[in-house]
């Protein structure tokens, strides 16, 4: 019987068992996620409309709704096999730090050079646009991963890579920059003087520090006004989520050859690609009404879109150039505090996730920054891995749900996913080992600021 072998610390697959396709959950779902909307007609967008954007095969993936699975291309595959499978790892020693129960497993994506998961939709994007013929592509990015990842997946398939980077993070976060620029990206901090939309950014809020929302914009209107170049971005659209679903798919194949059924599995939610990558394929099964699984997505309190945000058409961007997406939101105009370290500072959250969450197929918890590093502080110094703060939410959850386990003696399973390491994130780091880190939870009126920016839609 599987349930008798004796579980390796890490299970890898063969070479012969790693996934050949996407799987695309909105082809199970009942209720799809809403049709993304012409800001100015509030029609649903067309493919021609969105390919002045966006690379062509990926618009086409970005508004199937219906395709279950698409082919990995050959070319990605074998990119990915430089760097994966990633291993799923049993936290023995965390299980015995916290004496539970609970069989704790997680999928660790840092194994790679730009230390996350962000890779597995880069390296995708960049095939589509070296396809299409481009250029090359420009993108925005937050705490520096998807950039980097983004600028390794452009420097394999000779791309041009611009690269506009939230400006507390360009100054933060220096070293990021440079890994950028090593594998030959511009990197630009956001929001700049190139754009008319960085400028008028900077005029109406001097000294900002930016956001992903003013990052995006500038990176659409570079793309839109250069010949050959598109624009590309790295969480948030469902053809990201799609790709992520490589870590589900990975997740999903290691546990059965096992036998391992999980009673949870837990992620992180910045834009949403990494959890609805993680989730889709237990999530497919629940749809279909083969499984049961109890799902978590964490956010940061301090930008809790999932759980005190609207179920609203929005902007996608700051400077509302983008087309109209239904999410769970704070409003494009809801810029976090510059205070809480790393990713998850995007406003909205991905359509998938927001039908999955509407539909409660899916759980949603916020947790404070600190209680966030002591959970990754935890984990680091028995599991060995230095977590990216973005992950340590699903450890701290994870750690949650198993120390109830040692309350109940329940034996349950959880999964997580462990996005990436926190090796850039030292700076935030210090400050929680100097004891100087804070956690400002916005008030009701911080966010009333927000959704008052939302565009006026009947739908
Ligand atoms: C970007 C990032 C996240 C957030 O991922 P989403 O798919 O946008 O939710 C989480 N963890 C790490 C390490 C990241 O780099």
């Amino acid at each position: 019987m599987a349930e008798n072998k004796k579980i390796p610390y890490k299970i890898y697959l063969e070479e012969s068992e790693m996934p050949t396709q996407w799987y695309n959950v909105r082809a199970d779902m009942k209720n799809k996620p809403a049709p993304l909307l012409n800001p100015a007609t509030l029609e649903p967008m067309k493919p021609e409309e969105l390919e002045h954007v966006f690379c062509k095969e990926l618009v086409q993936q970005e508004l199937d709704d219906t395709t279950p699975y698409f082919d990995i291309p050959q070319e990605i595959r074998d990119f990915y096999k430089m760097y994966r499978p990633s291993p799923l790892v049993r936290a023995y020693c965390l299980e015995k730090a916290l004496d539970t129960p609970a069989k704790i497993y997680y999928k660790f994506e840092g194994n790679n050079t730009s230390g996350s998961h962000k890779l597995n939709s880069a390296i995708a994007q960049a095939y589509y646009a070296k396809k299409q013929g481009l250029k090359g592509v420009t993108t925005e990015t937050g705490a520096g991963q998807w950039g980097t990842a983004l600028s390794m997946a452009c420097s394999y398939f000779d791309l041009d890579c611009r690269v506009y980077m939230v400006k507390c993070s360009y100054e933060q976060k220096p070293f990021r920059r440079e890994v950028m620029r090593t594998y030959g990206a511009q990197v630009t901090p956001s929001p700049s003087e190139t754009t008319a939309v960085g400028r008028k950014i900077l005029e109406a809020h001097p000294g900002t520090t930016g956001s992903l929302g003013c990052a995006i914009s500038e990176a659409v209107e570079d793309a839109t006004t250069h010949e050959g170049y598109r624009y590309v971005l790295g969480s948030v659209l469902s053809q990201v989520l799609l790709h992520q679903t490589v870590i589900g798919l990975e997740t999903k194949a290691a546990l059965d050859k096992y036998g391992i059924k999980p009673d949870m599995i837990i992620g992180c939610a910045g834009g949403g690609s990494n959890l609805g990558g993680l989730i889709s394929p237990f999530v497919g099964e629940k749809l279909r009404g083969e499984a049961d699984y109890r799902i978590i997505a964490v956010e940061p309190a301090s930008c809790p879109s999932l759980t005190r945000g609207k179920y609203a058409y929005d902007f996608c961007d700051t400077g509302m150039v983008c087309p109209l997406a239904k999410m769970y939101t704070l409003g494009s105009g809801f810029i976090p505090s510059p205070n809480h370290a790393g990713g998850l500072r995007y406003h909205g959250m991905s359509s998938i996730v927001s039908q999955l969450y509407d539909d409660k197929l899916l759980e949603a918890v916020s947790v404070e920054q600190t209680s966030v590093f002591e959970a990754a502080e935890r984990f680091a110094r028995v599991e060995g891995i230095l977590p990216a703060p973005e992950s340590s939410h699903a450890i701290k959850v994870a750690i949650d749900e198993a120390l109830k386990c040692k309350e109940t003696g329940e034996e349950k399973t959880i999964v997580f996913g462990l996005t990436g390491t926190g090796y850039f994130d030292m700076v935030a780091y210090g400050k929680y080992n100097d004891g100087e880190m804070s956690d400002y939870i916005p008030t009701d009126e911080d966010l009333a600021v927000g959704f008052a920016g939302l565009p006026k839609v009947d739908k």
